[in-house]
């Protein structure tokens, strides 16, 4: 496969973008210039919904303690959510807030009439049972897609509100006509949050699905056969370049910061960009198509919420 030749099946092909190729050679996968059209399109459906039912789509974003890095990633969906003409209701608690009352406030948020999607960012404070609190948000505001009904809807081939990264890699795919039926694509990693909903979402797009995780024998044959490639095991370069197949299509979902400060994937880039049709950098690739694909499901479920389409 390369990208002059999207492989065999037949994919759906959308506008793709124009071609921007890496020093290497691969098709640069640039998710910040798709998520800017998916935001713009959320844009104009958050702008219908409030014509139509008078209030913004809510979306609360509630975050316990203060994790710098979700910090940012706090501040960056609050702000792209505004942008997009999605009302946000921020929830900070203190670190030391009990289990009970962050249970509490689920519960209040789930009956709040202004919100339609409900955001508790990871990772909560040691001693919080975080099952318990992603468990406790209705699923019909569970913008992340991580509550085990709409898990189980994606798994049944019946997908309602889909897990964000995941659905990422999906709309980028498609954004750069990467044609998914029958493709041989290799998942690294086995997460409730990525890896496990980005089998899912492959096989739902007719992908022969491989997941790869700490049990996997030999990850380099797994990898070298994968035509698509999905790292996401949080190690910087844990992918050696020279494992990628000639002309895969490479989706790096690994944020990871080095010693001198840099951020960086799970793929080992450079070396990566030579051998691969399609490559999506780190930052600029996953990253942006997360918060986009959840600015999506927010005016998502809003409509659903309010049973009509915006
Ligand atoms: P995680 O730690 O929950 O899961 C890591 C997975 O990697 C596990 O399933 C584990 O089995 C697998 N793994 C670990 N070592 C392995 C090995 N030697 N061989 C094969 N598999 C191995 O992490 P996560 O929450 O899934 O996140 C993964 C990465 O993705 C992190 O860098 C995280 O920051 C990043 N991430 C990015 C976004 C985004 O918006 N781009 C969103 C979520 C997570």
């Amino acid at each position: 496969m390369s990208p002059a030749n999207t492989g065999s099946g037949a994919g759906t092909t959308l506008s793709a973008p124009a071609a921007v190729r890496t020093a290497g050679g691969a098709v640069l996968l640039d998710g910040k210039m798709v998520a800017a059209r998916v935001r713009a399109a959320v844009a104009a459906r958050a702008a219908a919904f409030a014509a139509r039912h008078g209030r913004r789509p809510g979306l609360a974003v509630v975050q316990v303690g203060h994790d710098a890095a979700s910090g940012v990633y706090v501040r960056n969906k609050r702000k792209s959510s505004l942008e997009a003409g999605i009302e946000s209701f921020a929830h900070d608690l203190p670190a030391d807030t009990g289990e009970a009352q962050i249970l509490a406030l689920v519960h209040a948020l789930n009956h709040d009439q202004r919100v339609d999607g409900i955001l508790v960012q990871l990772p909560l404070p040691a001693g919080v049972d975080t099952h318990r609190v992603m468990d406790a948000v209705d699923p019909a505001k569970d913008v992340d897609g991580f509550h085990p009904v709409n898990t189980g809807l994606l798994a049944q081939k019946r997908p309602r509100l889909r897990p964000c990264t995941p659905f990422g890699v999906i709309r980028l795919a498609q954004e750069y006509g990467i044609a998914l039926v029958g493709l041989r694509a290799t998942v690294v990693g086995a997460s409730n949050i990525v890896g496990r909903p980005m089998a899912l979402e492959l096989l739902l797009a007719r992908a022969t699905v491989t997941v790869c995780h700490t049990g996997t024998r030999d990850l380099r044959a797994e990898v070298e056969r994968a035509e698509l490639l999905v790292a996401a095991v949080g190690r910087a370069g844990f992918i050696p370049g020279d494992w990628i197949r000639p002309g895969a299509a490479v989706f790096d979902v690994g944020i990871n910061r080095t010693a001198s400060g840099k951020l960086v994937g799970d793929v080992e880039y450079a070396r990566a960009a030579e051998r691969a049709g399609w490559i999506t950098p780190v930052p600029g690739g996953l990253g942006p198509m997360t918060i986009a694909m959840l600015l999506s499901n927010a005016v998502d479920a809003a409509c659903l919420r309010m049973g009509t389409r915006a």
